[in-house]
């Protein structure tokens, strides 16, 4: 089978088109022949060597994965060959205390697909059962792949590490991101009013048709003064995937006792703390990190009722795997790049 393996770290990293041994499955892991894999920025930490972990080469990046099951270990009952399948990326051990309880996203004996293991920019990819999710009905691999990491992303920041009321202004930094974009969407149908921000004027435009009231211009310095003076009393909750200055900026318009939930640090992994502001305003920094096993079924669930739409930005097929990562990391993408390394299969076939 043929799988877009990294051979050396770099932005650009190194990526070679490989053809390697067909993939076979553990007693408790299946197959999945890959249709559709989003990009994340995870995967550009993978590329350049970024992480804090070492990441063996070579590797084959990509977790959000929607595909079909084309082979079964030996003790795998509840899955079939054929059958449509989503797959959290997070592979979990399901054993321990934090699994047993539904809280995947603490599991101590966790991988990440496409960082400890190979992840899904090739033709099929293997995984333990466990981490499998069905496909609703007439849901295509694009949609699932655009919304299975990035929007259970999304989903656990504002329902599980925080709690969204209803009239609460909710502030979703990068509304155009993966993140962003299902974020801005969840947080509306939680009955939030939603701010955002963004960089450029496409991307503004893309927040506001998802269901931000307010987009702010992240280039402008002054933008936490403007969200200050547009809910009179600064954002209740706070939805931040970047870190570094604009999280110190989030403070600057967090409102008293409200919550910011970060789950990323591309732009800084230090970050200056005012403690005296943060106890005077009763604030909470609120770690996120991943999701559970229920937020990625959440997701496909309010996806197939229509609450929840991918917001597709460019899909590439297997061998320009580079492009695709050349693509997000120019910062000009609007929602997801996916690469689909199968043709999709015609719905009237
Ligand atoms: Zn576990």
């Amino acid at each position: 089978m043929k799988a877009a393996q990294l051979t050396g770290h770099g932005a650009p990293g190194k990526f070679e088109l490989r053809e390697l041994p067909e993939p076979k499955p553990a007693a408790d892991e299946v197959v999945v022949q890959v249709q559709s894999c989003g990009l994340n920025h995870l995967d550009l930490w993978v590329e350049e060597g970024g992480l804090p972990i070492p990441v063996r080469l070579p590797r084959t990046p990509g977790g959000e994965i929607a595909g079909r099951v084309v082979e079964v270990g030996s003790g795998v009952k509840s899955w079939h060959p054929g059958d449509e399948v989503a797959v959290q990326s997070n592979l979990f051990c399901g054993e321990c205390e934090f699994c047993r309880r539904g809280e995947e996203s603490f599991c101590p004996r966790r991988e990440s697909l496409g960082v400890d293991r190979d992840g899904g920019f090739a033709e099929k990819v293997v995984v333990p059962a466990r981490v499998l999710a069905r496909l609703p009905a007439g849901m295509d691999f694009d949609t699932s792949a655009a919304l299975t990491l990035a929007g259970s992303t999304a989903m656990h920041m504002l329902t599980d590490r925080a709690e969204v009321h209803a009239g609460d202004w909710v502030l979703v930094i990068g509304g155009a991101s993966g993140v962003g974009s299902a974020a801005i969407q969840i947080a509306k149908q939680l009955g939030a009013r939603v701010l955002s921000t963004a960089s450029t004027e496409a991307k503004r435009a893309l927040a506001r048709h998802l269901g931000a009231e307010f987009v702010l211009d992240a280039n402008d310095p002054g933008w936490p003064a403007e969200i200050r003076r547009i809910t009179g009393k600064g954002a209740d909750l706070v939805i931040e995937h970047v870190g570094g200055e604009v999280l110190q900026k989030c403070f600057e318009c967090l409102a008293r006792g409200g919550t910011i939930v970060t789950c990323g640090a591309t732009a800084g992994r230090e970050v200056p703390f005012q403690i005296w502001p943060f106890f005077v305003k009763q604030h909470r920094l609120v770690g996120s990190y991943g999701r559970n096993r229920a937020d990625v079924l959440a997701v496909l669930d309010w996806a197939a009722a229509g609450k929840l739409r991918p917001v597709i930005d460019s899909v590439f097929p297997l061998d320009q795997t580079a492009a695709a990562f050349d693509r997000l990391r120019s910062r000009k993408v609007l929602g997801k790049v996916l690469i689909e390394p199968f043709e999709p299969v015609s719905e009237s076939d």
